[in-house]
């Protein structure tokens, strides 16, 4: 849609490669450079006078700047939403506060699989309150013989779960098998029950179309350098909903950065909350790291907001799917129907390949291969994520090709 906005890293003949990782990390839009060369320069030219000074109003509002944009991405308010900390660390921050454990009413569900760093932050807020993991920690899996977990299922498990169920934390595009949930049910569910609710965005923010305001969802956390192309480790995003917004009773890990911009630099030791999710800054916004964010961003809306580019990733993935699927030999692990996947496709390859992703980025197609023996022949899961602003269809014809003979040739 936008492709000519991107960097295209280099094959091995020197044409573009196939990019097929941005579900890891987007590629570099073009006006990057610019953006971050704004900010140094300011802070050459100006110092400290930087937090105040510029052309549109220095870096103390920077966050603000982001919102517009970041807002219509995920369905919500600007005041919803705001860039800071990374996602582990804002996890952890809004389950500080949503996730209060009473004698009745401790118990966190999840998916079962869900990313790594999601299971330590969730098991350690269970410890953290000195509660056991496993009496409290619901885990729904697949059915047997399934990849993907049913809506059925999630929302029978929460209902079971009732009132002694404190926060159901789902993922919105499931990071290994690609499932997008149904944000809204499963929302429903866990508030019919009394419990909070928490999305991790991670593989669904800038791939899917969201809306978070209107499902009512508590809390949502995010990274900004996967679909939303904002670089290596840029700051993560968090939505609180409304409801919550000038809610000064929540406890909150707070830090002066959240504190309200009127008042934070008298120094006073009570905490006064910034309205919304800017309450839930803690630290100095990390002005170059959010820098990539202002030329990232913008660029969903130029390519006429999230259901347009909804519509080009369900064309590119089709496809893809299609090719896939004529394989012989592979197992497709991502839902067949396109509602209930985002942009990526992850497939299981039997046999022992160590080498595979080598041997697919040294014929021009970068994406992401892990070794996952699911039935005893040492295969593993290839995950392939044409992204709708920069991928093409040609690009998904010629992965089909190269799949082809690669995994012929084992
Ligand atoms: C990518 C990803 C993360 C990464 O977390 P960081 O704190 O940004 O390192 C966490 N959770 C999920 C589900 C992810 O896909």
């Amino acid at each position: 849609m936008l492709r000519n906005e991107f960097h295209l890293p280099a094959g091995p003949n020197g044409e573009p490669a196939v990019y097929f990782c941005g579900n890891s990390l987007g590629l570099q839009p073009k006006g990057v450079a610019d953006q971050l060369d704004r900010e140094l320069r300011l802070w050459k030219e100006r110092g400290v006078e930087g937090w105040w000074g510029g052309d549109e109003g220095g870096w103390l509002s920077y966050h603000r700047r982001l919102q517009e944009d970041l807002s219509a991405i995920v369905g919500a308010e600007p005041a919803e939403v705001v860039a800071c900390n990374a996602l582990t660390v804002n996890l952890h921050l809004l389950m500080a506060s949503f996730f209060r454990p009473t004698e009745r009413r401790k118990k966190i569900i999840m998916e079962s699989g869900a990313f790594p760093s999601d299971q330590h932050a969730v098991r350690a807020q269970l410890q953290f309150h000195g509660l056991d993991v496993a009496d409290n920690l619901i885990e729904v899996a697949p059915r047997s013989g399934e990849a993907t977990i049913r809506t059925e299922d999630i929302v029978t498990a929460i209902e079971e779960a009732g009132d002694e169920l404190a926060l159901v934390l789902w993922s919105g595009v499931q990071y290994y098998t690609g499932q997008y949930f149904d944000l809204e049910a499963i929302t429903d569910a866990g508030r019919r029950v009394g419990a909070r609710v928490g999305i991790d965005l991670a593989h669904a923010v800038g791939n899917v179309p969201l809306q978070l305001h209107a499902w009512q969802c508590d809390f949502a956390v995010w990274c900004n350098y996967k679909y939303l192309n904002g670089g290596p480790g840029a700051p993560g995003g968090l939505f609180v909903h409304e409801r919550h917004a000038a809610d000064e009773q929540l406890p909150r890990l707070a830090g002066w950065w959240g504190h309200r911009q009127s008042d934070r630099f008298d120094m006073k030791p009570e905490f006064k909350p910034e309205y919304g999710a800017a309450g839930w800054q803690v630290s100095t916004a990390p002005v170059l790291g959010l820098a990539p964010l202002m030329a990232s961003l913008p660029l969903f809306a130029r390519a006429g907001g999230m259901e347009a580019v909804r519509q080009q990733s369900e064309l590119l993935t089709g496809e893809l799917y299609r090719i896939l699927d004529a394989l012989p030999g592979i197992r497709i692990l991502t839902p067949a129907t396109a509602a209930d996947r985002g942009a990526q496709i992850s497939v299981y390859l039997p046999g022992h390949r160590p080498d595979l992703e080598k041997r697919l980025s040294e014929r021009g197609l970068i994406c992401d291969y892990r070794q996952d023996n699911l039935d005893g022949s040492g295969g593993g899961v290839l995950r392939l994520a044409p992204a709708p602003l920069y991928n093409t269809l040609a690009e998904v014809t010629r992965v089909g090709e190269l799949l082809g003979s690669v995994i012929g040739t084992r």
